[in-house]
């Protein structure tokens, strides 16, 4: 008998706190359907209390998800537990987070509370929580920097309370291997009534090992991982989902505990994640990487043909490489269309919206014949931009790349309701679109980033663009999908513009 091991995923708190991959309400809902089919057992959705926008997609992902437990993050104080406790309502199954900072210098510098006020504050904030639901979880913010007999004080105390799930996170990705594992296996050890609840672990990439030291604390006992797709996360991100996953698999002789994910919902969910956030994945990235199983040296390549486990460990397809099956084509209908979208877990709000996302795809399938998951993936995120959020539009463009020539771009803008011809020149096309948007937008933003990446393979492929603008310290992704990169560019350019415009402000807060 294994002992099941919980992956708690944070993608949608944790992982939307990097700068640039704030997520919509509905892009929220996509990657949350994905997860569920991933068989992810507990999905943070949001951090309620953040703003109105995070409550409503606490709330609709907890309407739509029945397989996977939906939990809402609160600080230890009544007004956002019982946001969360309202957010998470209508779940099958929901769950509240709760946390509060535990270490010295936090205590002190931040919260201006004594280690007996904080204990108080978090028994009172299980007794909040639990007018809403059983399931608990509890926080020590910064806990790897903590002294652990006051860890060990307070965990007892909210155990008592009625905390079902106690979290031990290294916020600051301080922590290393050992050491960490030792924390944990002293505090099973020490805490009265730890065989009552989950231990849980949640650790941050500052220096490379939040996997690591994952891993290592599920040797010593923790049976909840808390990560997200591709390590997203503040800074250097977090564990990585699909590595710590697929250690415990690969390695079960090591560890004696299985998870119940689905690997083959891995890549198809990695790169739904990467092409919402505009956060590309790097090739060599283990598991998710374009280049994790590819073989390249000669020596490699005969052993793997001769026999496949001398140099592989995992089966490429067993995490949902070579799944990206021919769809839909120029002769799909309708109705065909329509459940492949449902099945990719769109929301398709009405007939009007059906039938022009439909005319979309036969545009795009007349220029290139073989339509993926991946091309209806960012058919969605092109379409899922309501209308009131987008301020700029493009409507016609011409470019002009000719040797000797200097390269130009005219372009025809919708600008809120009027239409506005652009016009510049630049380096190349690229830039002189950008520029030409420039002249029209006078934004005043800083370009952190341009990349392009091919959605399939081929050279029919969709280009793939994300741009990274900021203005006033406010980082925002835009992304733009079409046949033609330079085209795709402009589109990514004005989605970014359009981000900026739409005015948001919510709370981050650091676990
Ligand atoms: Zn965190």
């Amino acid at each position: 008998m294994t002992d099941q091991l919980i992956i708690f995923d944070t993608t949608l708190r944790d992982g939307e706190q990097s700068p640039g991959a704030s997520m919509t309400r509905d892009e929220k809902l996509r990657i949350a359907r994905q997860l569920e089919r991933m068989k992810v057992n507990v999905i943070e959705a949001g951090f309620a209390a953040a703003s109105n926008g995070d409550f409503e997609s606490v709330r609709a992902i907890a309407e739509v998800v029945k397989d996977s437990t939906i939990c809402s993050l609160a600080r230890a104080n009544e007004n956002d537990i019982r946001r969360s406790g309202e957010a998470i309502k209508p779940a099958a199954s929901g769950r509240i987070h709760t946390f509060i900072a535990t270490s010295p210098i936090h205590m002190e510098k931040k919260l201006r509370m004594s280690p007996d006020q904080v204990l108080e504050q978090a028994v009172k904030a299980i007794s909040w929580a639990r007018e809403y639901t059983d399931d608990i979880e509890f926080s020590a913010e910064d806990a790897g920097r903590s002294e652990i007999d006051y860890l060990c004080r307070i965990f007892e105390a909210v155990i008592k309370a009625g905390a079902t799930t106690i979290n031990v996170p290294d916020t600051v990705g301080y922590n290393v291997p050992e050491q960490y594992a030792d924390t944990i296996r002293t505090l099973i050890e020490r805490v009265p009534n730890s065989d009552k609840v989950v231990w849980s672990v949640h650790c941050h990439n500052d220096l490379g090992l939040a996997v690591a030291n994952s891993l290592a604390a599920v040797r010593a006992g923790a049976r909840q991982v808390e990560c997200t797709i591709n390590g997203l996360g503040e800074r250097a991100g977090n564990a990585s989902l699909e590595e710590v996953v697929m250690a415990v698999r690969t390695r079960r002789d090591v560890y004696a505990c299985d998870t119940r994910i689905d690997t083959t919902q891995i890549v198809p969910v990695s790169k739904l994640v990467s092409g919402i956030t505009g956060f590309p994945v790097q090739p060599n990235k283990a598991i998710v990487g374009a280049n994790a199983f590819s073989h390249e040296s000669g020596i490699h390549q005969d052993g793997v043909l001769k026999h496949r486990e001398t140099y592989e460990i995992m089966r490429a397809e067993d995490v949902g490489w070579g799944t990206n099956k021919l769809v839909l084509g120029k002769h799909s209908g309708r109705n065909a269309f329509r459940s492949r979208l449902i099945e990719l877990g769109a929301a398709i709000e009405s007939e009007e919206h059906l039938n022009h996302a439909f005319a979309r795809f036969k545009e795009l399938a007349d220029k290139k014949h073989e339509i993926f998951d991946e091309d209806l993936q960012a058919l969605i995120s092109d379409e899922a931009v309501t209308p009131e959020l987008e301020h700029y539009r493009l409507v016609a463009s011409c470019f002009h790349s000719e040797t000797g020539e200097t390269p130009a771009a005219r372009l025809t803008l919708n600008v809120g309701e009027k239409e506005i011809q652009a016009e510049a020149e630049g380096s190349g096309p690229v830039d002189a679109a950008f520029k030409a948007i420039e002249t029209v937008a006078k934004s005043g933003t800083e370009l952190l980033l341009y990349s392009v990446n091919a959605i399939t393979t081929g050279t029919d492929a969709q280009g793939e663009v994300t741009v990274r603008l900021s203005r006033d310290g406010k980082v925002v992704n835009g992304q733009g999908a079409d046949t033609d990169i330079i085209v795709a560019s402009a589109k990514a350019y004005l989605n970014a513009l359009n981000k900026l415009h739409g005015k948001f402000e919510k709370l981050n807060p650091q676990i």
